[in-house]
C-alpha cells in the first residue's frame, strides 16, 4: 500500500516528545486517496453481512461512516467517557499513565448482530481491546477490525488475538 502512504504526514514529537504522530487529512482530503482507502478497508468484509460498523472516536467516526455507507451497514459510536447522552455501558483501558475509559450506549447492540470495528491508527491495541469488550457484552458478534495503519512495533495485534485484524498500512 506505498501508493496510499504517500498521503500520509507523520508529525515527529506530536502531541508529545517521542510521539510520531500520523495525520490521515491529507489522505482525508484527497478524492482518490479516501475513496481508495475507504474501498480497500472494507472490501473483505463486503460479503460478511455485517450488521454495526461500530467507530472509534474521533477519526474513526469519519472513516466508519464510510465504511459502514459502503457495506449497508449502521453506525454506532464508541465515545469517551461523559459524552454519550444515554445510557452507556463502560471500560477502561490503559493509557501510558493511568487508565480513561470508553462508552457505548446499553441499547446500541442487539445480541447476535454482525460488527465489524473500525478506527484511523491500532498502536498498543489498549483501545482496539476495550471495545471488543464492550461489543462481547452487548452480545455482538464480531466480524473484526478495520484500520488504515497499524504501528506494528507496538504489538497492538497480540491485544486483537481474538478476532480477524485487517490494516492497510503498516508502520
Ligand atoms: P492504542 O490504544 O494505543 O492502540 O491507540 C489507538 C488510538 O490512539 C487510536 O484511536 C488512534 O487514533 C490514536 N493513536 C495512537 N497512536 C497514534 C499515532 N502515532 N498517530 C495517530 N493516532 C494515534
Amino acid at each position: 500500500m506505498e501508493d496510499l502512504k504517500k498521503y500520509i504526514r507523520e508529525i515527529p514529537d506530536w502531541p508529545k516528545p517521542g510521539i510520531s504522530f500520523k495525520d490521515i487529512t491529507p489522505l482525508l482530503k484527497s478524492r482518490y486517496a479516501f475513496n481508495r482507502a475507504v474501498d480497500l478497508m472494507a472490501h473483505p468484509f463486503l460479503e460478511k453481512e455485517v450488521d454495526k460498523v461500530v467507530c472509534i472516536e474521533a477519526r474513526g467516526f469519519i472513516l466508519g461512516a464510510a465504511v459502514a455507507y459502503k457495506l449497508g451497514a449502521g453506525i454506532v459510536p464508541v465515545r469517551k467517557k461523559g459524552k454519550l447522552p444515554y445510557r452507556s455501558i463502560r471500560a477502561s483501558y490503559q493509557l501510558e499513565y493511568g487508565f480513561d475509559e470508553l462508552e457505548l450506549h446499553e441499547d446500541a447492540i442487539m445480541p447476535g448482530e454482525r460488527i465489524l470495528i473500525v478506527d484511523d491508527v491500532l498502536a498498543t491495541g489498549g483501545t482496539a481491546a476495550a471495545v471488543i469488550e464492550l461489543v462481547r457484552k452487548s452480545g455482538g458478534a464480531i466480524i473484526g477490525c478495520s484500520f488504515l495503519i497499524e504501528l506494528e512495533n507496538l504489538k497492538g495485534r497480540e491485544k486483537l488475538s481474538s478476532v480477524e485484524v485487517l490494516s492497510l498500512m503498516s508502520y
